[in-house]
């Protein structure tokens, strides 16, 4: 159910002016499923080359071989990243350079070539205002971005394809905070997210699907998320299916440390570095199951929920419940987040890149 919202629900959004300024989504239901827009961005590149400009195209299916590297053999990687609209008219984006950076790091893995750190952020604008009247009114939402880099060449042997492309498409998303109360998390025994070794520290299109199955378990047992553990003892804990984990102690922060099994996330770092200013003390290290289950506190980060409250862990028959609420460090951290993100309070760490219009 939609939370009540104090005002404006009443509102309509479709007056004249407001119909040119945004196009005809009914932003108080915003959730996190696509809501196709007008314009994708596409580039290509043979291998050995260099990504050109690229340019913004309408929105829709693109032709592919059938014998492409991405179909045939998962080369792909993709990204995730938001723009906001804020309270006074400016339209930003959160920390783009640090997805562009990861998709450099995965590339290499994947042995693709990827975009410059300044074309990726230049598309993300490009794609951005293409689709302006998309991006939510502020507090409604963001538009959620979402760049692929994929192996379109044809290739029958496993190879590295002998053409990339680098595309993005945006839809409108909602604030997944304010959806749902804590995630129940179940800790899993039988399913591995990731290997030392292999693609876990890079957001490749390979390490997703591997989890469906175990997501659906869990759904379909009452709960709304797994919790992994590390393939090499299984007694420490990794990450979420899409989101990073902490947990807390007193004063001491901690999350599993990014050495190749575990996404790298952004909003991990971000928060990490905003418990810090606050007096915590983070630490990145190993964290074990018997940690999580006598942890005060446990909380999940990643760019579609920001942060979010874990409120029970079940592992084997224990069922252990955490703090969550106005008193819980999540709620403080999620807010100091979000209040930089949607411009709300001034941007001391330079996060926020602004997209000014057609110039760009
Ligand atoms: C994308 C992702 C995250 C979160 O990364 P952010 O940069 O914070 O969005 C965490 N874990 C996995 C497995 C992911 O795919």
């Amino acid at each position: 159910m939609a939370p009540s919202v104090p005002h404006s629900s009443s509102v309509p959004l479709l007056t004249s002016e407001a119909n040119e300024k945004y196009a005809n989504v009914n932003w108080e239901e915003l959730g996190f499923s696509l809501i196709p827009t007008d314009y994708m961005y596409m580039s290509k590149c043979k291998q050995g080359e260099s990504f050109s400009e690229g340019e913004i195209v309408p929105y829709g299916d693109i032709p592919i071989s059938p014998c492409a590297g991405i179909l045939n053999y998962g080369q792909g990687l993709f990204e995730g990243l938001k723009a906001y609209r804020t309270e006074d008219g400016r339209i930003t984006l959160f920390r783009p350079d640090q997805n562009a950076f990861r998709m450099q790091t995965g590339a290499d893995r994947l042995c693709m070539t990827s975009p410059s750190s300044d074309q990726f952020v230049q598309a993300v604008k490009k794609t951005v205002l293409a689709n302006k009247k998309w991006v939510p009114p502020p507090g409604k939402g963001s538009l959620y971005i979402r760049p692929l880099l994929i192996g379109t060449g044809a290739v029958l042997g496993i190879a590295s394809a002998p053409e990339y492309t680098f595309l993005m498409y945006v839809s409108p998303v909602g604030n997944y905070h304010t959806a749902s109360s804590g995630l129940n998390l179940i800790v899993d025994h039988t399913y591995r997210r990731a290997h030392t070794g292999g693609t876990g520290g890079v957001k490749s299109c390979t390490n997703y699907s591997p989890v469906v199955k175990p997501l659906f378990e869990a759904k379909s047992s009452g709960f709304s998320d797994i919790l992994f553990l590390d393939a090499a003892t299984g007694r420490n804990i990794e990450e979420v299916s899409t989101c990073n984990i902490f947990i807390t102690k007193g004063n001491i922060v901690s999350t599993p440390p990014t050495s190749g099994t575990i996404l790298p996330g952004i909003t991990r770092k971000s928060i990490s570095e905003l418990a810090r200013d606050i007096g915590y003390q983070v630490q990145e290290r190993d964290v074990s199951v018997e940690e999580l289950l006598e942890a005060e506190e446990v909380f999940c980060t990643g760019t579609a929920m920001v942060v979010k409250a874990v409120e029970t862990v079940t592992f084997h028959d224990k069922k252990i419940k955490y703090r969550t609420g106005e008193e819980a460090l999540s709620t403080k951290l999620h807010l100091m987040l979000t209040n930089i993100q949607m411009g709300i309070v001034e941007d001391k760490k330079s996060w926020m890149v602004e997209i000014n219009g057609c110039d760009e």
